[in-house]
């Protein structure tokens, strides 16, 4: 079931996703040539304690960072540790956070120094696939409605829609109910209803949209070891629209 929050939920709801927010704003001025993931990692740790809420993702599955770092063809759930981001790199750092036992969700994939021109396709087409989705969210819209949007942007820039991971409803736990894939049939999949809380969160690739998973059992990379962009944001579907959360 799909959980329509009150309220005082949709009130923490907001809290945490402001959380995450700020932490994407706070971690920019550090994503440079020479900083290690676990850095990263540490900074962002530190900055949602300090805003009084816990990292999501810290031990969620078992899950041994407190956010996810993904470098160029690493596409999700990077672990941070001793890698040092070098100038051309891009990397997506992933967000949970947790305030009063309600969570925000927001990935975003940024470059380290200057980076080449195909990567930089990548990333403005991948922000703008995202935005494609959330676009058609409303009340009386289906699932399949982002879906469709977000691949028929992907397509039109000959981008690898990531297929195996979705998006997802946000509440109490980091991944509820729905999955919100990046494909699909307008029309199709769960009706959307004002006051569902759903994360909305493109994977496209430079190249192929196959992947597989390295043998830490978490990272997940594209399978021709093209580079890979994320975009996610948590929003409150409305009457009429949506509200993003985890705005910066
Ligand atoms: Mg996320
Ligand atoms: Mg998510």
């Amino acid at each position: 079931m799909i959980s329509i929050k009150t309220l005082d939920e949709i009130e923490k709801l907001k809290v945490a996703g402001d959380i995450v927010g700020k932490t994407h704003n706070y971690l920019k001025q550090y994503i440079k040539p020479g900083i290690t993931t676990k850095e990263i990692d540490k900074l962002a740790e530190e900055f949602i304690l300090s805003q009084g809420a816990t990292p999501s993702f810290k031990g969620l599955y078992g899950f041994p960072g407190s956010v996810c770092v993904s470098v160029n063809e690493e596409v999700v759930h990077g672990i941070p540790g001793d890698r040092v981001l070098k100038e051309g790199d891009i990397v997506s750092i992933d967000i949970g956070a947790c305030y009063k036992g309600y969570h925000g969700d927001s990935a975003w994939t940024y470059p380290v120094g200057k980076i080449d021109s195909s990567k930089e396709y990548l990333l403005r087409h991948t922000e703008e696939s995202l935005f494609k989705g959330l676009e058609v969210i409303k009340e009386g819209a289906h699932v399949g409605d982002i879906g469709y949007a977000v691949s028929k942007h992907a397509n039109k820039y000959q981008l690898g829609v990531v297929r195996e991971l979705v998006g997802h409803g946000v509440g109490s736990k980091v991944h509820e109910e729905p999955d919100v894939p990046n494909y699909g049939k307008k029309g199709k999949g769960p009706l959307l209803k004002a006051g569902m809380v759903i994360a909305v969160e493109p994977m496209l690739n430079l190249g192929t949209p196959h992947i597989y998973m390295l043998d830490d059992e978490w990272t997940i990379i594209t399978a021709d070891e093209r580079p890979s962009a994320h975009f996610e944001h948590t929003v409150l579907v409305e009457k009429d629209g949506y509200t993003i959360l985890t705005k910066r």
